[in-house]
């Protein structure tokens, strides 16, 4: 047997093992993505397709990562190239072994008719092992993606060998490193713009401002208290304005809602 076949060799991963194998972290949702970094199409099928959204596009690079070069969001490729120097330290056969089957594809999560890959985004990649690829779902995963999926832990990635139906070949920035890469701006200039719309219930500094935008287009007698709080009447306030405005008055802070209060 060479290296290869032996790292190859399927390790049962017992269902109740698959949910605790990223400790703390959890996969990446779509809401997460969308609200964050963006829809990079507008439609997706089961094929690879392009990056249409500008903003995304110019958060793409391909650059060499090590034993292979990689395509994807640059976060995501530059904490890839780490997670592969320390591969390459602890565990060298592994590392001579490893190959990429694809980071970047625009695509739906294959057997979903709704749910897009995080491959869309280019946080995610496909390992192979001697040119092999794990096989998907049959609850086993490639004894050397088992080595080495605790540094790609360490380092925010994911490991879908805890999906739903298993996918040990797939490691994906997780929706913790995901927000820290927001929080810390690596995704553009206007994040306030992406974030998901206000509605009743949300509290902190974003109601906060927004309950002071609309408070410039009450009447003096029917100013918000200022609380950071969204409550009916915050929502009552963002309905009116949004009938001023010719917009669905939802009531829900909408990006568009938002842009026209001067906030975004
Ligand atoms: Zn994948």
């Amino acid at each position: 047997m060479n290296i290869a076949s032996g790292l190859t060799n399927p390790v049962p991963l017992a269902h109740e093992d698959r949910r605790t194998l990223n400790g703390p972290l959890h996969a990446a949702r779509n809401a997460t993505m969308l609200a964050l970094i963006g829809n990079p199409r507008p439609t997706y099928g089961t094929d690879c397709a392009p990056v249409v959204d500008p903003l995304i596009k110019g958060l793409i690079v391909t650059e060499d990562v090590g034993p292979f070069r990689a395509t994807g969001l640059a976060p995501a490729v530059a904490v890839l190239r780490t997670i592969l120097a320390d591969i390459q330290r602890d565990h060298p056969a592994i590392h001579a072994a490893l190959g990429s089957a694809g980071m970047l594809c625009c695509r739906l999560v294959r057997g979903s008719a709704t749910a897009i890959s995080n491959h869309a985004w280019g946080t995610a990649i496909d390992l192979t092992l001697g040119g092999v690829l794990d096989s998907r779902g049959d609850g086993r995963a490639q004894a050397g993606l088992m080595a080495i999926h605790p540094i790609f832990n360490r380092h925010g990635f994911f490991w879908g060998a805890a999906f739903r139906i298993e996918d040990a070949m797939h490691f994906e920035a997780s929706e913790e490193l995901i927000d820290r890469w927001s929080q810390d701006g690596l995704f553009g200039a206007r994040p306030a713009l992406r974030k998901p719309g206000l509605t009743i219930g949300d509290r902190g500094p974003q109601v906060e401002s927004l309950q002071a935008a609309l408070n410039r287009h009450l009447p003096p007698d029917d100013l918000l208290l200022v609380d950071g709080v969204f409550g009916k009447d915050t929502r009552a306030a963002v309905a009116g304005f949004q009938r001023s405005k010719g917009l669905p008055p939802d009531g829900t802070a909408t990006f568009r809602t938002l842009r026209a209060l001067g906030l975004g």
